[in-house]
């Protein structure tokens, strides 16, 4: 097992890898190895944040984890997903190893030619390429004058060529892309030469990304059957993942932002992140989800978020992921689970009064005299959106 498999568990020869290694999954599982641990870190942060990188740091030498340990929490990930059995967690899951991978993958490009012929444990296009059978689908493109890259460049000659200009050919590019991501991506707006469409570096990148994926999501979810003992040993950590994404869905938000009438764990955490003080990543899932969940939007949380310590980019991205409209929102998660990730400390025994945040709220609000809407504030004083 090497840093490259570790790096890139996907691969056939990281698959190999597992497959002839004195190892048996079942036993990492009944003995709790860090595999196992790692293995319930990828799933949830792939859930929550959409990357599998560990918090213990980002590759290279990025993790706390051994290569053994990083690798084989790939193959026990994708059980903990297919017990999970929910088709948006398995496609959140392949698309957050995807995405990982060619951050990586950007990384390794980044390197120093000389460096990456001495180091083993980075990928150049070349080895994505062939890894995905696309060695012979995409060439540099001889023809692209500089400058002209991807969409709507038109084929032709210039005064030097492109260096990150490609050509896909035709089959693989519908495959890989869709039209879903934008007008730039369909057919009909691209230069297309013999059987084969220009795009840039990164459009290849985005192509390959949806290789990985497509490869992640294949099989899954799988039937345990002989494995039932491994189903069994992961019960409780199944169960903590379905909680932290506890499917009840809300008829119809309060609509209304009182910061006085936030539950206490939502203030608490409001007051840390206003501190300077970084939120974990379950803090921070739990106050993106409830702030969605009283009917805010991706604009309005970033608003409300600007004076402190989350950043605009990462609230876009979690509250945009938490809005998506492939049936996937996840509403906050419960008291109980908050409890466990020692974000509620059930002051005044009112984990009685409500299930979960968001009911809290809304009982208060139902509750108040008077309701101060931070929408109205924001008109007031002239800080609201046009
Ligand atoms: S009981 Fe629920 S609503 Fe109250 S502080 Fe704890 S998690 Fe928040």
């Amino acid at each position: 097992m090497d840093a490259l498999d570790a790096k890139y568990p996907f691969f056939a020869s990281a698959r190999e890898a597992v497959a002839s290694a004195a190892v048996s999954l079942p036993e990492l599982v009944a003995t709790d190895a860090p595999a196992v641990d790692r293995a319930r870190e990828r799933v949830e942060r792939a859930l929550l944040e959409g990357t599998v990188a560990s918090e213990s740091g980002a590759f290279p030498g990025e993790s706390a984890y051994d290569a053994q340990a990083e690798l084989l929490s790939y193959p026990i990930a994708r059980i903990l997903v297919s017990l999970l059995d929910s088709d948006p967690a398995i496609e959140k899951y392949a698309a957050a190893e995807a995405a990982t991978a060619v951050e990586r993958v950007r990384r390794d490009l980044e390197t120093d030619d000389e460096l990456r012929s001495v180091s083993t444990a980075t990928v150049g296009l070349d080895d994505l390429l062939a890894e995905f059978d696309l060695a012979d689908a995409v060439r540099p493109d001889a023809t692209a004058p500089a400058g002209a890259r991807g969409a709507g460049a038109a084929a032709g000659g210039g005064a030097g060529r492109d260096p990150d200009s490609y050509r896909i050919d035709v089959g693989p590019y519908l495959r890989l892309t869709s039209p879903e991501w934008g007008d730039s991506w369909r057919l009909v707006n691209r230069a297309l030469a013999d059987g084969a469409v220009r795009v840039s570096r990164e459009e290849l990148l985005a192509a390959l990304e949806a290789a990985v994926e497509a490869r992640v999501a294949e099989g899954l979810p799988f039937e345990l059957g002989a494995d039932e003992e491994i189903a069994a040993a992961l019960e409780s950590r199944v169960a903590d993942l379905r909680r932290l994404l506890s499917e009840r869905t809300y008829a119809e938000p309060p609509d209304v932002i009182d910061r006085d009438l936030f539950p206490p764990c939502m203030t608490n955490l409001i007051h840390k992140a206003e501190n300077d003080t970084e939120l974990s990543a379950a803090e921070s899932f739990a106050l993106m989800a409830f702030l969605v969940g009283i009917g805010m939007t991706p604009d309005e949380v970033v608003a409300f978020c600007a004076d402190t310590s989350l950043d605009a980019e990462g609230i876009r991205y979690q509250t945009e992921f938490l809005t998506d409209d492939r049936g996937t929102q996840y509403p906050p998660p419960t008291c109980e689970t908050l409890a466990n990730y020692g974000i509620c400390h059930n002051e005044g025994d009112h984990m009685q009064v409500a299930p979960d945040p968001l009911s809290y709220y809304e009982k208060r609000v139902a509750a108040a005299d008077d309701v101060t809407d931070w929408r109205a504030d924001r008109e007031t004083d002239g800080t609201g959106a046009a």
